[in-house]
């Protein structure tokens, strides 16, 4: 068997296009685009592709993206204070801050980061309001990459009530709202991470398996039910060959990228999975692309929600 594809890029390209009419009629009635702030601190290299692409994704949708950048040197209180001018302007309905924050801010920065944002404008949807309101089931906004996932799961045609659903990792960002969007589509879930004992034999259970855990290529065929639908969030870039040789097969042409670019991008799922699993996301072009989609929804969603439309 080789799995179905489950395509982010396409459907990621689908809900762009869904928001496209709805983005261009707020700013019809308000006389300006939904805006989304965006404040990048530091200079780590995967954070600013991860940036750059949400900035020209909202550009493309027809939101106002700002890009505002601060030196690694940077003091919390003077983010802290960037945060507030966000909160307080009337252009900007989202504000995103990008993680990771640098390590000389302190433990708990991101955490008092986070708290600091309005929570009607917490399109990442990390905010502790919005998480309570995601545990109740109620109305919020919902972190980009887990909503994204039901998405590429929904529009998949991949069925989840009843369906017994594995979610490694436990992140407050990925693992735990992915958990809690999948129960409250009547999912049975269990939730499993480091301490997990026999983690291969408790995903094997899964019809629905996702991997969050940031260990490349570690969900191998063992941890897969054969026909699950498999959706790998992880994303590690590799550079040694011993290591690309050791995952790819010869003639895959994840070698001929290495061969390219010395560098190959892939995620917590081996590449054998797909000789077992139903479905299964591809890394890059899976969750990704639905990640920065959902990002833009959210920050349509918030900017209807504040009124500034009507
Ligand atoms: P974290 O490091 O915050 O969390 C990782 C989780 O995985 C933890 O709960 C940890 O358990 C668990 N874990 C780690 N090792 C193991 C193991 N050997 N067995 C079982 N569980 C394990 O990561 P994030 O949730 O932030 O991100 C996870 C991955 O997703 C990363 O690769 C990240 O780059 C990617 N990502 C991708 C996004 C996208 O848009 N596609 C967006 C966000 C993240 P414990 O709690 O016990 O430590």
């Amino acid at each position: 068997m080789t799995a179905k594809r489950l395509d982010g890029t396409a459907v990621a390209a689908q809900i762009r296009a869904e928001l496209k009419p709805a983005v261009d009629a707020f700013a019809a009635k308000a006389g300006r685009p939904p805006g989304l702030g965006i404040i990048l601190v530091g200079d780590d290299a995967a954070s600013q592709i991860y940036v750059s692409s949400k900035a020209k994704s909202a550009g493309e949708t027809g939101l106002r993206a700002d890009l505002v950048r601060l030196p690694a040197s940077t003091s919390l209180e003077d983010l802290l204070r960037e945060v507030d001018r966000l909160n307080r302007s009337d252009v900007h309905d989202g504000i995103l801050v990008q993680a990771p924050l640098p390590a000389a801010m302190g433990a708990g920065a991101a955490r008092r980061v986070f708290d600091a944002i309005d929570p009607a404008k917490d399109v990442d949807g990390f905010h502790p309001l919005n998480v309570g309101r995601l545990v109740q089931n109620r109305d919020s906004l919902v972190a980009c990459t887990p909503s994204g996932v039901i998405e590429l799961l929904e529009r998949s045609n991949v069925p989840i009530a009843g369906a017994s659903a594995v979610v490694v990792g436990r992140s407050d960002i990925v693992g735990k709202p992915m958990a809690m969007l999948l129960l409250h589509r009547n999912a049975t879930v269990t939730i499993c991470h480091s301490r997990t004992k026999d983690l291969p034999r408790v995903c094997a259970q899964a019809d629905i398996l996702v991997a969050a855990l940031g260990k490349a290529a570690f969900v191998t065929r063992e941890f897969v039910k054969p026909g699950a639908a498999v959706i790998d969030v992880g994303i590690a870039r590799l550079t040694d060959r011993a290591e690309v040789e050791r995952i790819f097969a010869p003639g895959s042409p994840a070698r001929a990228t290495f061969d390219k670019r010395g560098s190959v991008v892939l995620g917590d799922v081996h590449p054998e999975v797909a000789k077992v699993a139903g479905a299964l996301s591809p890394v890059p072009g899976g969750v990704g692309p639905l990640t920065i989609a959902m990002l833009l929804k959210n920050t349509l969603r918030a900017a209807e929600a504040r009124g500034a439309g009507r």
